[in-house]
């Protein structure tokens, strides 16, 4: 099948039969890396490549830590106002994972909503100028790719004085990334990187060590910084399966530059055959679209349930919009071969003759 699910999402076939093979014994271990002690210095040996294979495709500077998290993007939206908001948080409201991000900021400190596309159902990225943020905040909080709505920074918003915190769950590894322009971006694994399970932080070295006093361990930064994330047990599998990923990026693929390339043709093909369909529409500003999540619907709420049946049939599952917006959403993440958006626009031809009216 080809699997357009928006998380957890495909993995690329060569990191699933790689692990495959080294289920049993990895590394020469003679054992799964399941079963490995995460002291051991097979899995240190796991752990360093993952974080070097990272830091060479993103091109992340020494200046930069790279942590490895619990809790998902989720547990971010908590950790990054306990670290680094001092006076106030300015948050461009751009739909579910901002909305949840400013509701535990609002618990923790002071935070603006500085601009919102919600009166537009979220279907453009708000422009701001530097005058509309806050002038005591402390950063300026973005979701970079909106998974469910299907929007997309082009651009970074102004924050001249301020940190710029982004959330990249739905578009890290997709593209290239100027990681000097942020000073903290997180994301949840289980769209681009690898399963569920690890979160990777990637923060400015100077920004470590100034949390709230008395929060628990697990929740600064510090504690992951000192002990190379290992202060506790770390989700080792996933660590693991994020390097294979890693592995594959730069091997297989030849690096981000590649990917962008492939991410750009994927959705590029899929909104041109879209935008000339008598059928189908996408509802998002274009120059705000998501090179990612390409949201659709046919305007027909029972059609559109006919559609994500019959697809589902044929082979091409998880094509159903998420709950709050109805309609169809493919995911064309980096394990998306071309062949799978070659497949989904074949049957949308074939599904628009035999329904359009
Ligand atoms: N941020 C974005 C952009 C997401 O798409 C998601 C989940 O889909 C999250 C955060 C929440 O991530 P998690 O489920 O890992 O907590």
């Amino acid at each position: 099948v080809y699997n357009f699910s928006a998380g957890p999402a495909c993995l690329p076939e060569w990191v699933l039969k790689k692990a495959q093979e080294e289920m049993l014994d990895a590394h020469g271990s003679g054992m799964s890396v399941m079963e490995m002690s995460h002291r051991s210095s097979e899995f240190q040996e796991i752990l360093d490549t993952c974080k070097a294979r990272l830091r060479r495709l993103m091109n992340i500077p020494d200046d930069y830590e790279i942590l490895f998290c619990q809790g998902g993007g989720t547990m971010q939206f908590s950790m990054v106002p306990l670290n680094l908001l001092k006076h106030s948080a300015d948050i461009i409201n751009t739909g579910q994972w901002t909305k949840k991000a400013i509701m535990e900021h609002k618990k923790l400190g002071k935070t603006q909503v500085i601009a919102s596309s919600a009166e537009d159902n979220f279907t453009h990225i708000p422009k701001i100028k530097q005058e509309d943020l806050t002038p005591d905040s402390d950063y300026v909080y973005i979701c970079e790719n909106n998974t469910i709505y299907g929007t997309k920074y082009k651009e970074l918003p102004p924050h001249e004085g301020k940190l710029l915190v982004a959330d990249l769950s739905s578009c890290i590894l997709s593209e290239r990334t100027d990681v000097s322009k942020y000073d903290l971006i997180f994301a949840g694994a289980q769209k681009n990187m690898g399963p569920a399970g690890v979160t990777v932080v990637i923060i400015k070295k100077d920004l470590i060590g100034h949390a709230k006093e008395n929060i628990p361990s697990l929740l600064d930064y510090k504690t992951y910084a000192d002990n190379d994330s290992m202060y506790n047990t770390p989700p080792c599998y996933a660590i693991y399966m994020v390097g294979l990923v890693l592995q594959w990026l730069e091997e297989e693929i030849g690096g981000l530059e590649e990917m962008e390339k492939l991410t750009r043709k994927r959705a590029s093909l899929l909104y041109d055959y879209i935008d000339q369909s008598k059928l189908y529409s996408n509802p998002v500003a274009k120059e705000d679209r998501s090179y990612t999540n390409i949201p659709f619907v046919t305007g027909d709420a029972e059609l559109d349930k006919k559609f994500v049946k019959e697809a589902n049939e044929a082979g091409l599952v998880n094509l159903k919009g998420h709950r709050t917006v109805g309609g169809m959403r493919a995911s064309l993440y980096n394990a998306m071969p071309m062949e799978g958006v070659y497949a989904l626009i074949d049957f949308m031809k074939k599904f628009e003759k035999e329904n359009l009216a």
